[in-house]
């Protein structure tokens, strides 16, 4: 039988028609409007695409969308102001500065600039220990957003042995630790793993966020798995595949997520959720 799709369109849908309804119920009590500054440097044409879907999806929601557009000759000291003006100022309640920054800027300098308040990004590592000691905080938003996909399953995570491929700063770590908050088992491959068609093998559920289209067989996959395909590969003929080969993962797995429509828009729809909460954390 053929896998059951996980439809994140769909569930990103419902999450900001629910947004959508909060910001409206916070204005008819005289509360703030979430302001979301969006901060993108240079021109990579991926970062702008993602940067303008995230400002629509603002627009959408009733969110006020902060625009920074900069050139690629952007200062660290000129970017780390901006932060500095966007941390002290009331009408911002999230930050999301676009990744990649160009190299002549230090990220992770950056990203812990930002008032781990206004983090909406789950980036900063305060944010990240909270994660950890299992504190609440602003999460990651693929990860926090594929644990929403997950509760739209019947799969209960509890006990259950979670594979994530990739062990990456924005997917893959913090990914693991959500799944171990949700008192999963988790193994955590990456490339040196040995053995990696055994591992994937055992996995009740599998995140592949690796970045290499097609790059775990569906044979791989265990009968009944539930399937979570976090990359996004764009082809030379501009469509975008995930990391496993869906045809046989689908006829192997209970549960997948399409590549589009599957973790993709959970991302986007968390990065509202984080903002909305950072909102009634600062202001009520
Ligand atoms: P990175 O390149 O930062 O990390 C890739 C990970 O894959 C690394 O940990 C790497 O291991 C591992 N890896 C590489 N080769 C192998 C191998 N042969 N066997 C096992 N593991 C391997 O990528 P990201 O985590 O940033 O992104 C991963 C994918 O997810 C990309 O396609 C990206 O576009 C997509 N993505 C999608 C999002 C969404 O919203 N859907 C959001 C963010 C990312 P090692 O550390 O040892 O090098």
């Amino acid at each position: 039988m053929a896998a059951r799709i996980i439809d994140g369109k769909a569930i990103a849908a419902d999450i900001r028609e629910q947004i959508q309804t909060a910001v409206s119920e916070r204005r008819e009590h005289g509360q703030s409007t979430p302001g979301l500054a969006v901060v993108l440097v240079g021109d990579n044409a991926a970062s702008s695409v993602y940067v303008r879907m995230k400002r629509r999806d603002c627009e959408q929601v009733g969110f006020v969308s902060q625009d920074y557009d900069l050139p690629a000759t952007t200062t660290q000291a000129e970017l780390m102001a901006l932060i500095d003006e966007l941390n002290a100022n009331p009408a911002t309640h999230g930050i999301l500065v676009q990744l990649p920054l160009p190299e002549s800027i230090d990220a992770q300098a950056v990203i812990e600039r930002i008032d781990p308040a206004k983090d909406v990004d789950g980036f900063h590592p305060q944010n990240v220990g909270r994660l950890v000691l299992r504190l609440p905080g602003l999460r990651s938003c693929t990860p926090h957003g594929v644990m929403t996909l997950l509760q739209h399953t019947d799969v209960d995570p509890v006990g259950a042995h979670a594979v994530v491929v990739g062990q990456s700063n924005i997917v893959g770590r913090p990914m693991a630790l959500e799944l171990l908050n949700a008192r999963c088992t988790v193994t955590v491959c990456h490339s040196r793993t040995r053995d990696l068609r055994d591992q994937v093998a055992q996995a009740d559920i599998l995140v592949a966020a690796v970045g290499r289209t097609g790059f775990i067989p569906g044979e791989w996959i265990k009968p009944g798995a539930t399937v979570i395909d976090v990359g996004i590969n764009r082809q030379p003929d501009g469509r975008l595949l995930g990391d496993v080969a869906p045809e046989t993962a689908m006829a192997r797995a209970a549960w997948m997520t399409p590549v589009p429509g599957g973790v993709g828009p959970l991302t986007r729809a968390t990065l509202l959720e984080n903002t909305l909460a950072a909102t009634r954390q600062l202001d009520g």
